[in-house]
């Protein structure tokens, strides 16, 4: 129970601390203002006794997930395949085609070395990192792609050893 609207009551008050007030306005069972009997002023009921109601929870240990470390921009210091060296650099041009291993001059990002080619788009590695470029579609279609097959060691044309002993 608490004290009737009019009644004296133990309050906080911001400017005389903890002193008598008069309740002045109620909400049910709730104390919602008083006037203090000190400074005459009106404020809300503040318990002496720390009311929980009022009282602001510390923010809850939110669990904030670990600033995840982010991985480090993943540099390419070498180029996966290496510059064939024998081939002059081609200056870059989107209407050309290019082959693995080639270099590439390119007017944005300097030299660079082909690392893979397919029709229409090349991956260049460049010393600020990997471009995949535009590269002439001209082959693909054509039929004369020139790419190296891969190995193929399951034709080895009836060379089983038959007729053991
Ligand atoms: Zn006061």
């Amino acid at each position: 129970m608490s004290a009737a609207v009019g009644a004296d009551v133990e309050a906080l008050c911001s400017k005389c601390g903890d002193v008598w007030h008069v309740v002045v306005a109620k909400v049910g069972e709730q104390i919602v203002k008083v006037q203090c009997k000190q400074c005459g002023g009106y404020h809300r009921y503040k318990s002496p006794h720390g009311a929980p109601k009022e009282k602001r929870q510390p923010s809850m240990f939110a669990p904030k997930p670990p600033r995840e470390a982010k991985a480090p921009v993943e540099r390419f210091e070498k180029p996966a395949v290496a510059a064939d060296l024998t081939k002059p650099v081609r200056s870059y041009r989107a209407s050309e085609k290019f082959e693995v291993g080639e270099r590439v001059e390119h007017p944005s990002f300097g030299q660079g070395v082909v690392e893979a080619a397919e029709p229409g788009k090349v991956t260049v590695f460049f010393a600020s990192g990997r471009r995949v470029l535009v590269q002439s579609k001209e082959g693909s279609s054509g039929g004369g792609l020139s790419r190296p097959k891969p190995f193929d060691h399951s034709n080895t044309a009836g060379g089983k050893p038959v007729g053991e002993s």
